[in-house]
């Protein structure tokens, strides 16, 4: 997601930081902060900005719920751009109200309180993360696949004692849109005052002083309200789960209104259903991300987590509602196949490298080729980590690419996570590639030299 540096959809996670990075939870790896190492100007030391400093901080917190509304404005019932000249035209006529409901608005707070109850009530083994600064290590409940299963049945039969339709929410989708930006929002100003009181453990990143930079990337390393851990919580439940019921009422209102559910339709909410199972089914492996090792839980994470996933993400079920292109059944299981080509590779890739870090001998992965390093971890040079060096993203890159393309030529806007999650991907794999040349000197040079590719084997 927009924010291409670290994991996390999620902004870069504007995106849900996918779990997928090599997981040591419940290893040794201590938390460090070399992503934000202090430079000296003048003898003074200055902080180290992303996102353009300040001012850039501010731009991306004004510009991110515009884009939301862009994309709701850009295509809907209303008229879809399909050509840059159609564009005035269509966003003009895109009905702007209600932006603000108080029923959409108690659905966002119940959906996202209930998620808040279910990682503190459901059970599930308690696993630790990595050691701290301060050499502790905090305990995460690991209950999010049950979660998963028992919100999606919560919200299919939950909304109809309640008198609703699953396809109420493509009806309320902008109030519910404009209040999980205003829940986002309130969350990040709470957790940022929160981050006061004394004894609280801070994200170095978000400690440069200035408040609306430190707001943005997050002051609070591990917000918590008993055992709940908000940034662990938000990073996969409300916002995740949330896109998948989101795209479940997307369906629900095309069988609606067209009396069946086209096969672009299922191939969109099938496999972002998937997408989303996945991140689930392998929580654990969050805990090594970036995401909750490093970052503070700020204005990012918050709005990524809670606004960006659901209401941008959901984008191509909203335009198959009613822009459906009736692709040929052909067409739409090649269009499959590629998203399962994606997947593929991305937990492939993914699972190779995770079961790798938490134990070499595993027979999963015993055969593989590795390299030693002065670091003292191993890297692997064959397998999916021989092909290319970001083979995991290009994975992860193909199914995105699949969603849109099952919209056909309904409208450029359809293409709209291809693009920026390309964006994203390329400027987090150099951002990765800077941290591991800092970690492992001259053992990257080599290990680069052995696989040389990025993205494609041979090619890229
Ligand atoms: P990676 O899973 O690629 O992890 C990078 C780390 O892996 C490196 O820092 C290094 O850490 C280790 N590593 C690198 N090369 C090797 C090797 N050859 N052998 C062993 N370890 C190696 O990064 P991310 O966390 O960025 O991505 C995880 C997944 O999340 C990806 O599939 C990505 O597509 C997805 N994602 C999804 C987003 C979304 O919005 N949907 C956004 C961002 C990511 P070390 O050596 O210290 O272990």
């Amino acid at each position: 997601m927009l924010r291409p540096t670290r994991a996390s959809p999620r902004l870069a996670g504007l995106k849900p930081a996918r779990s997928q990075s090599p997981s040591r939870a419940g290893g040794s790896t201590p938390a460090t902060s070399s992503t934000k190492p202090a430079r000296k100007a003048g003898g003074k030391p200055q902080p180290e900005y992303e996102f353009g400093g300040p001012a850039g901080a501010a731009g991306v917190m004004l510009l991110l719920p515009l884009v939301i509304g862009f994309l709701y404005a850009g295509c809907g019932k209303h008229g879809c751009i399909r050509l840059p000249e159609d564009a005035l035209d269509v966003l003009a006529a895109a009905p702007l109200a209600p932006l603000w409901d108080w029923t959409a608005a108690a659905v966002v707070a119940g959906w996202t309180a209930l998620h808040f109850l279910l990682y503190v009530a459901l059970p599930g083994p308690r696993v630790e993360g990595v050691v701290l600064a301060d050499g502790s290590r905090l305990k995460y409940p690991m209950n999010g696949h049950l979660a998963f299963w028992l919100s999606l049945a919560g919200f299919w039969h939950g909304l109809p004692l309640l008198g609703c339709k699953q396809s109420w929410v493509y009806d309320a989708y902008l109030p519910l849109a404009t209040a999980a930006c205003a829940l986002s929002v309130a969350l990040s100003v709470w957790s940022h005052a929160l981050s006061y009181l004394p004894n609280t453990p801070l994200a170095e990143g978000g400690q440069t002083g200035n408040p609306v930079y430190d707001f943005f990337i997050g002051r609070p390393l591990n917000p918590r309200i008993g055992s709940l851990d908000l940034k662990a919580c938000c990073e996969l439940r409300p916002g995740l789960v949330g896109w998948a019921v989101l795209n479940l009422g997307l369906a629900a209102k095309q069988h609606e209104q067209q009396g069946e559910v086209s096969w672009s339709m299922v191939a969109v909410v099938g496999g972002q259903l998937l997408y989303v199972w996945d991140a689930l089914y392998n929580e654990q492996a969050i805990l090594t991300t970036m995401d909750i090792t490093t970052d503070g839980f700020g204005f990012m994470l918050a709005f990524g987590d809670l606004a960006w996933v659901p209401f941008t993400y959901s984008l191509q079920a909203r335009i198959l509602v009613d822009h459906d292109p009736r692709l040929p059944a052909p067409a739409v299981a090649a269009i499959a196949a590629l998203g399962a080509l994606g997947y593929v590779v991305f937990r492939g890739a993914n699972s190779q490298k995770d079961a790798f870090r938490r134990d070499p001998s595993d027979p999963a992965v015993s055969h593989l080729q590795w390299m030693q390093t002065k670091r003292g971890t191993k890297l692997l040079v064959s397998g999916w980590w021989g092909a290319a060096r970001k083979i995991n993203y290009t994975g992860d890159w193909l199914m995105g690419l699949s969603w849109s393309l099952a919209c056909g030529a309904a409208s450029p806007v359809a293409y709209f996570y291809p693009v920026y999650f390309a964006v994203l991907l390329v400027h987090r794999a150099l951002r990765d590639d800077h941290f591991c040349a800092t970690k492992y000197g001259a053992d990257w040079e080599a290990y680069k030299r052995r696989v040389p590719f990025v993205f494609v084997p041979g090619i890229l």
